[in-house]
């Protein structure tokens, strides 16, 4: 089996935080704002929407690109699979993911704006994990790369549960037994009622 990943269980008040920091970062810069933000699917939608509302930009383009399967699974090379929602030709872009692990999803989101024409590109994570191999011009919080963690997003937060509980159902099943291993192992609390909520469609969990 899969070791459980170290987690960390992200609140909207960490969200919150996290987007209004991206927005001083971005007014403290004195660049002209950019005009399009372009918000990776999946991750980056709910960031690139919150960060829109606060520097006041009307056009949002999405772009998809992959890299990890399930739950803390690294999925083989990063590649984008659906291309622009709209153009971005002659526009100043901000990119805006979630975090940057690897790095490779943002990497290859950048090229492909820049190749599509964008007047200038720049992008932003919420989080950024020091050992990724490209550094986003923006960040809010910065997690040392020896301090890897899998964050559970609140809008991740039922498809991260339901791989994490069925990774610790295989070292003991029972809703009891699974809250334990997640709290002890993956370092996530999980409260009673979502589990059960859980075991509701995924009765396996049960035992
Ligand atoms: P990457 O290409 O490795 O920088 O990551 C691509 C995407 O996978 C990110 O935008 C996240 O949506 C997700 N992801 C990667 N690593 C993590 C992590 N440590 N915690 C939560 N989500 C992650």
């Amino acid at each position: 089996m899969d070791e459980l990943p170290r987690c960390r269980g992200a609140t909207w008040a960490d969200v919150d935080r996290w987007a209004d920091r991206l927005e001083a970062a971005i007014r403290d810069a004195g660049r002209p704002l950019p005009q399009t933000l372009v918000g990776l699917t999946r991750g980056g939608w709910v960031p690139t929407r919150l960060v829109a509302d606060r520097l006041g930009i009307h056009r949002v383009v999405s772009l998809r690109a992959q890299h990890w399967g399930v739950t803390a699974t690294p999925d083989g090379a990063a590649a984008v699979t659906e291309g622009l929602s709209g153009p971005v030709r002659g526009e100043r872009v901000l990119v805006v993911d979630d975090i940057t692990d690897t790095g490779e999803s943002l990497r290859l989101a950048v090229e492909h704006v820049r190749a599509a024409g964008a007047t200038s590109v720049e992008s932003a994570a919420f989080l950024h994990i020091a050992r990724a191999s490209f550094r986003p011009t923006y960040w809010a919080e910065e997690i040392p790369r020896d301090a890897w963690v899998w964050v559970v997003f609140p809008w991740n937060y039922w498809e991260d549960l339901a791989t994490l509980a069925a990774k610790a159902a295989e070292l003991g099943p029972g809703l009891e037994a699974i809250r334990t291993s997640l709290r002890t192992r993956a370092g996530l609390d999980v409260p009673p009622a979502d589990l059960e909520r859980l075991a509701r469609r995924l009765p396996a969990l049960l035992g």
